[in-house]
């Protein structure tokens, strides 16, 4: 990526690593077919048996666990369109590969930190009868915002429930981990860490029973359809793999985030920026700013002709801004009909001089010193 830009967006796509690249050109030049019986289906089929053992050792579930799929979006429409028909309630706050997937889905609320409303939640179980479906995201994509899955899915199981937990941002930020997390089914997705576009996972425990999305050929234990994408799953394992062994930026990205952060919060007077989530547990990587009254459209473009990727949080599909549910969720009335939020994502290859670029575009945009 060209260094006279400063990508800042990382929770949109992280860059690609060159180990994943040079890993997928070597078995893209292949002819391979896993359900092949030759000599090069046997390895196909190898290869990503050994992909699929390396991304279970590093989620700690079993490599039959795991469905590879063609993304996030692909894995939470798997998750909660295969189970049956069971009452469902997502958080508000969740990925619109979430909230889209059932139309008679309960909203359970967040408190202005972000975090999810137990007690709404409890409530919730005690209403419905069991088995019912519960989503609820590890780590909130426009706030970084951690919720407490562990301690969610106690309670869900105590409803006789089944959690489901949507990963994708998470996953190559914190550690990840089936069996502490306890959850019953988990999304990954590889381009949020550095892998292709176009290559996820579904992690179901217990072999739970499920009507796949895509049927014919009977690939993934008949559980998703279609030959499988070998480059995209060996870029995925080699970029977990890679997640797994280098861990040091996370604990960088974080000092950079909390003093571009204290530097908002003592410069912006009477601006009155709000850091959304800030009272939460968050991803080391992610500040989400709100600058009241300043549209995040104006925002996004005042950054870009400073040469600076940043985003709003949210954005359709269409390319443009849409206002967030997820400052809605938490600010409530307060939260203003257009979105004045600026998000920052950093990653793997950022550096403390992209920040202090931020910070100084930040100060000229509202006239501060740096
Ligand atoms: N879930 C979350 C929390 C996300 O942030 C995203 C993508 O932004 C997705 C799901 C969808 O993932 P994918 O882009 O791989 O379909």
């Amino acid at each position: 990526m060209s260094k006279d830009r400063i990508y800042l967006d990382y929770n949109a796509t992280a860059p690609m690593l060159e180990c994943v690249r040079d890993a997928m050109v070597e078995v893209m030049m292949m002819p391979h077919n896993p359900s092949s019986v030759h000599r090069e289906g046997r390895a196909a089929k190898s290869l990503i048996e050994r992909c699929r053992k390396d991304v279970a050792q590093h989620l700690s579930c079993f490599p039959h666990e795991i469905i590879f799929t063609s993304g996030g979006t692909e894995a939470n429409n798997l998750a909660l369109c295969s189970v049956g028909n069971m009452p469902f309630a997502v958080a508000v706050t969740e990925h619109s590969s979430v909230r889209a997937v059932r139309s008679d889905a309960y909203f359970i609320p967040v408190l202005p930190s972000g975090l999810l409303d137990m007690q709404a939640l409890e409530a919730w179980l005690m209403r419905v009868p069991a088995p019912m479906l519960v989503a609820v995201m590890l780590a909130n994509n426009e706030t970084g915002v951690i919720q407490p899955i562990a301690e969610i899915a106690k309670l869900v199981h105590t409803y006789g429930g089944l959690l489901h937990c949507d990963a994708v941002q998470a996953c190559g930020k914190i550690p990840v981990d089936m069996g502490l997390l306890g959850a019953d089914m988990l999304s990954i997705s590889g381009h949020k860490m550095g892998a292709s576009q176009g290559i996820g996972a579904l992690i179901v425990r217990h072999e739970y029973p499920m009507t796949p999305l895509i049927v014919g050929g009977g690939q993934e234990l008949g559980r998703r359809g279609g030959t499988e994408a070998v480059p995209l799953i060996v870029g995925f394992a080699t970029a977990i793999n890679w997640m797994q062994r280098t861990t040091e930026w996370r604990e960088k990205v974080r000092v950079w985030r909390d003093a571009w952060e204290q530097h908002i919060m003592m410069h912006s007077g009477s601006d009155a920026s709000i850091i959304l989530g800030y009272d939460a547990p968050r991803l080391p990587n992610t500040s989400c700013v709100r600058m009241k009254g300043r549209s995040s459209e104006v925002q996004l473009m005042t950054y870009d002709l400073a040469s600076i990727a940043v985003s709003a949080g949210s954005a359709c599909s269409s390319g443009r801004i849409a206002p967030s549910h997820v400052v809605a969720a938490m600010l409530g009335s307060d939260a203003g009909s257009e979105n004045d939020i600026v998000r920052i994502s950093m990653g793997w290859n950022s550096t403390e001089a992209d920040m202090h670029i931020m910070r100084d575009a930040w100060c000229a945009a509202y006239d501060k010193t740096t």
